[in-house]
C-alpha cells in the first residue's frame, strides 16, 4: 500500500497540530459504529430572497440552533422571521477510532467515509 510522505508524529505531538496532513504513529484501540456528520448547510429565503452556506470544519454532528431543522422545531428566516425558511444539510458518513501510542498518549480521529 502507497503511503503519502507526511510528517510523522507521536499521538501526543499529533494532538498539539491545528491543521494539516500528518502521518500518526500508534495503535487502533477503538473504532466507532458509522454515524451521520454535517459538512455544510445552504439556506434560502423566498420571502426576502435571502441565500447562504456554511461549511464545517470540523464536521458537526447537528447543525447550529439557527440551521437546525432536524430537531422537528419551526425555524424561521434570522433576516425576516418567514416560516418559508428552508435549510439543507450535506450529510457524511463517520467513523471515530481511537489511537493509542507506546507512551499511553491517546486521540481521537474522525473519518469521514464517502
Ligand atoms: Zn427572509
Amino acid at each position: 500500500m502507497a503511503v503519502a510522505a507526511y510528517p510523522r508524529y507521536s499521538v501526543s505531538e499529533a494532538k498539539k497540530i491545528k491543521s494539516g496532513q500528518v502521518t500518526v504513529t500508534g495503535i487502533i484501540s477503538s473504532l466507532s459504529t458509522q454515524y451521520w456528520v454535517i459538512s455544510n448547510s445552504k439556506w434560502e429565503c423566498p420571502s426576502c430572497n435571502q441565500v447562504g452556506s456554511q461549511n464545517y470544519i470540523p464536521s458537526r454532528m447537528f447543525p447550529p440552533k439557527h440551521l437546525d431543522n432536524t430537531s422537528g422545531t419551526e425555524i424561521k428566516c434570522f433576516d425576516c422571521s418567514s416560516t418559508a425558511f428552508t435549510v439543507s444539510h450535506e450529510y457524511h458518513t463517520a467513523k471515530t477510532i481511537q489511537v493509542i501510542d507506546a507512551g499511553n498518549n491517546h486521540m481521537k480521529i474522525t473519518i469521514h467515509l464517502k
